[in-house]
């Protein structure tokens, strides 16, 4: 760690605060949604804007500190929160401009996708992001960003016009399409190994209200709910994004439920989504024209911070019979009632009509999602739902791909992560000697550079 008066110097040097551990906040702040992670950073800068980012960095630097990023703390591996260290904070960074003759936000990227929605849709506009509120738009964007707009107006990272960035070396730069634009395309995927993203430009679109909400069915079914959503996905307008997932309703107990947000005209979307509403006899339907942001928030109940959560996921390009009785023969056997399983995100659309290699994310050819989201309360019950979360993947790997999507995964290590960067591993490894070749920014799903610590420090 360094001397007291260093850390007194850079306490002084930034407009954000600094937290020690024994500070009345520290415990507060160094918390992440996912009750699995529990570290203790050395310091937690929450920055004020770009130049604490860049003042972080330098001090960082300088004392040869370990750092981890946070937009939102979502990483369901935790990757927000170091032990020891230095933990630069963005939440308290949520300065947004919506511009709504452009139809564009610049925001900063300590926001929820919650807090940005609300924004964007004081103009009747709005962008893809994710599905549950309390989501940071940074690490959602970084990654991806599948959201239910996506099959409309692509993924989250698909609408960046640009960004601001803080690089290894203590640069704020740009990048965009005119100007660095091998990190423009690098840093649309790449889960955070380029920089500290600062601020994102985003495209916005007409959003609103929307067709929204879900059908539910006994458990029992998922077998017949399953192969309905199989046919019924090959229907999808790009206006309609669907999902399926086995979850617990207090009153119903275990169920298989159908959700869905049609974002065009409404009663068009009453019509395309008459088949999912007459599909058998459901428990509940709760469809109904909401404004966006009450779609946005519809899965918040089922995601309380504090929870304990391991997921993993894959990609599917089929969904075979022999898949589909997979899941129905273990989503029975679910020990924890918050765990999400099977859980399918239907691809399709915009989102998937961009080249692999035109961002940094490349898994633009499959259909279906696959997870298996695993949430439980007590730590005590942690070995009896991983051992089953694993031992469902094992169950379902003949029926999936290797390519998993980075904001999916728990931390697997480095064969996961490279399968998560797939075809464009390789260009990313050569962005990451050229933009951080010490590998500063690992505490992600790590892309390791490859130039040597000698040509590094020469560069
Ligand atoms: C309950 C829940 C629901 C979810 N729903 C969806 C969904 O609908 N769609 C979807 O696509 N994903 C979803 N996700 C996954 C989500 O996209 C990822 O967990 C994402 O990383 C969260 O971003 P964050 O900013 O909150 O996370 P953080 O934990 O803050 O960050 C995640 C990673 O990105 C890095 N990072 C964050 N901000 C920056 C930045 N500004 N610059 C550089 N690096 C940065 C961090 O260092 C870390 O490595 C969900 C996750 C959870 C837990």
């Amino acid at each position: 760690m360094p001397q007291n008066a260093a850390i007194e110097q850079f306490r002084h040097a930034l407009r954000g605060q600094l937290l020690s551990p024994g500070d009345a906040q520290y415990d507060a702040v160094r918390k992440v949604p996912n009750a699995m992670i529990d570290r203790r950073p050395g310091m937690i800068a929450r920055c004020a804007g770009a130049a604490d980012v860049v003042t972080c960095v330098r001090f960082a630097r300088e004392h040869d500190l370990l750092v981890a990023v946070r937009g939102g703390g979502h990483s369901v591996a935790g990757k927000s929160v170091c032990d020891g260290g230095l933990m630069i904070d963005l939440s308290t960074m949520k300065g947004i401009r919506v511009d709504p003759v452009r139809k564009t936000a610049r925001a900063e990227t300590g926001l929820k996708l919650g807090e940005f929605d609300r924004e964007t849709q004081a103009f009747g506009l709005a962008t893809t992001l994710g599905t549950v509120s309390a989501t940071g738009i940074s690490g959602l964007t970084l990654g991806a960003g599948f959201g239910h707009l996506m099959a409309k107006f692509g993924l989250a990272l698909d609408n960046v016009i640009s960004v601001d960035l803080v690089t290894a070396d203590g640069r704020l730069l740009s990048a965009s399409p005119a100007e660095n634009e091998d990190l423009f395309w690098g840093v649309r995927g790449s889960s955070g190994n380029l920089g500290i993203v600062t601020s994102i430009e985003y495209r916005l679109h007409e959003v609103g209200p929307v067709l929204g909400g879900g059908v539910f069915y006994p458990i029992s079914q998922t077998r017949e709910v399953l192969r309905f959503f199989r046919e019924y996905a090959e229907t999808c307008p790009d206006e309609l994004v669907i999902q399926a997932g086995g979850l617990t309703l207090p009153e119903a107990g275990r169920v298989i439920a159908l959700a869905a947000c049609y974002c065009g005209d409404l009663s068009e979307g009453e019509r395309v989504l008459k088949p999912m509403r007459q599909f058998g006899k459901p428990l509940a339907d709760i469809f109904a024209p909401i404004p966006y942001v009450q779609m946005q928030s519809l899965f918040d109940p089922f995601f309380p911070p504090g929870r304990l959560t391991y997921a993993k996921s894959n990609f599917v390009q089929t969904l075979s019979d022999e898949a589909i009785d997979v899941m129905a023969e273990l989503a029975p056997s679910c020990p924890s009632p918050h765990t999400f399983a099977p859980a399918m995100e239907h691809w399709h659309g915009a989102a998937t009509r961009v080249k692999p290699s035109e961002t940094a994310f490349p898994h633009r050819n499959y259909k279906f999602n696959f997870m298996v989201w695993s949430n439980w309360e007590q730590a005590s019950e942690s070995e009896k739902n991983i051992q089953w979360t694993r031992e469902y993947m094992q169950a379902m790997r003949p029926f999936l791909s290797a390519g998993s999507y980075v904001n999916y995964v728990s931390d697997e290590g480095e064969a996961v992560a490279r399968a998560a960067y797939g075809p464009n591993y390789d260009r990313l490894v050569g962005l990451k000697n050229k933009y951080d070749p010490t590998n500063f920014f690992r505490m992600n799903h790590n892309i390791r550079p490859t130039v040597s610590a000698a040509t590094a420090g020469a560069a």
